[in-house]
């Protein structure tokens, strides 16, 4: 993708005089002259930044400003080892507001809308960005965070909630809840903004229909900002990256050369007016892809598709490399298989089986049916055959954060 004049401007200002500023830069850059960055193809000859280097600078070491400049700090919930820690100057979280009350508007949210955030607050970039970004808006925000499923739907009820923010998790729960109580009538739920999360168009579909939602995507990530940096609109299901704060490269996971437009690849940030803790060439495992071409809402805020998954979120089973975007598509294509599921790998007799239960709403008798239509398509589209077995909807964990699906029991 070609970077823009105004990209260009902002990023050259953002490297002018930036080893100077960081010392995790003046460490990163030893002996690379970026105050000589003058063009497109001079920026892509920069090193990747590693989430890795970024834990090496714990705690303050990302920090490009004094510290009384820096108003607050986030942190990744990294699951093992050292933490991410972002630090944040004043125009760091004003712009990071403005991104999201973007997302709102791009979702058609407007002041009158009533919003209710039930991702977490913390450490982590969720509950805080989502209600800057409402507050700046100009709508009411519901501040309920997550868990009390009880008091999440009682609340629902009695302020008139219009647009719901969750992980695809929870608003699962919260729709199977609403579904089961018979409350879809006393609801006024009009969309749900969702975040954080990979999710397949299974249990989209779900959400939707049994909420009777409009649904957006909403991308972003601790390290840059947090979640609000980019969302779908409501002419397709791509999502529009802002490009007045981010510019977005894909790469080839395993060389990282630049990959084509549409070409699939991980997406790689740059911000471009980051104070804090800016951040060149950021590789962020989210694979993805350009969207080529001009959405039809008519925004030139460049697009990429939905996350399909990351790079670290790959299994190898006897020779075929898995994603669970993949492993989502099987579902979909499979009558009588509802949208959750979890994989559990293991290796026995040394051979590796990989065990898939899902969760069919089909009548029971019908299961080994199901289940071997699911294997046939699984072989197909992956290439090696599963073991797969039916549970009754409901059976499988749903979760309030992320929703872990794959478990590799072989190591
Ligand atoms: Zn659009």
């Amino acid at each position: 993708m070609r970077m823009t004049q105004e990209q260009l401007d902002m990023l050259k200002a953002q490297l002018k005089g930036l080893k100077e500023r960081s010392p995790f830069y003046a460490k990163k850059y030893d002996g690379i002259n970026v105050d000589g960055i003058q063009t497109q193809e001079d920026f892509e000859t920069l090193p990747f930044t590693e989430k890795a280097d970024l834990r090496e600078a714990y705690p303050m070491g990302l920090a490009a400003v004094p510290r009384d400049k820096i108003v607050r700090i986030h942190s990744s919930s990294g699951t093992t080892g050292t933490p991410v820690v972002i630090p944040y100057t004043q125009k760091d979280v004003d712009d990071w507001a403005i991104q999201f009350a973007r997302c709102f508007e791009f979702a058609g949210c407007t002041k009158d809308d009533i919003i209710q955030v039930t991702p977490g607050y913390g450490l982590w970039t969720a509950g805080i960005g989502f209600q800057a970004g409402i507050e700046r808006l100009g709508a009411m925000c519901i501040p309920m965070g997550p868990g009390n499923t009880e008091k999440q739907l009682q609340f629902m009820q009695d302020f008139g909630t219009t647009v719901i923010t969750a992980t695809s998790s929870f608003a699962l729960l919260l729709a199977e809840e609403i579904s089961k109580r018979g409350l879809k009538d006393q609801i006024c739920l009009k969309k749900g903004v969702i975040g954080s999360e990979r999710w397949g168009e299974k249990m989209r579909r779900r959400i939707s229909n049994e909420l009777g939602v409009e649904l957006y995507d909403i991308y972003g990530l601790t390290e840059v900002y947090g979640p609000g940096i980019g969302i779908n609109c409501a002419a397709d299901s791509a999502m529009h990256i802002w490009a007045d704060y981010v510019y977005v490269e894909i790469v080839d996971p395993e060389t990282g050369e630049l990959v084509p437009d549409g070409e699939p690849g991980e997406i790689v940030l740059t911000t471009l007016q980051k104070e804090g803790a800016p951040l060149i060439r950021f590789r962020t495992h989210d694979l993805s892809r350009i969207v080529p071409g001009d959405c039809p809402c008519g925004s030139k805020h460049p697009r990429i598709d939905i996350i399909t998954g990351r790079t670290d979120d790959m299994v190898k089973v006897r020779g075929c490399n898995i994603f669970p975007a993949q492993i989502e598509e099987v579902i979909a294509f499979t009558d009588g298989a509802s949208s959750e599921y979890q994989v559990y790998i293991n290796n026995e007799g040394g051979r590796d089986h990989l065990n898939l239960y899902f969760e069919s709403d089909a009548p029971q008798a019908q299961w080994s049916q199901i289940e071997e239509n699911l294997a046939a398509i699984f072989k197909a589209k992956i290439g090696m055959t599963p073991d797969p077995k039916a549970v009754a909807v409901g059976e499988l964990p749903r979760s309030e954060k992320k929703t872990r699906r794959i478990f590799d029991d072989r190591y």
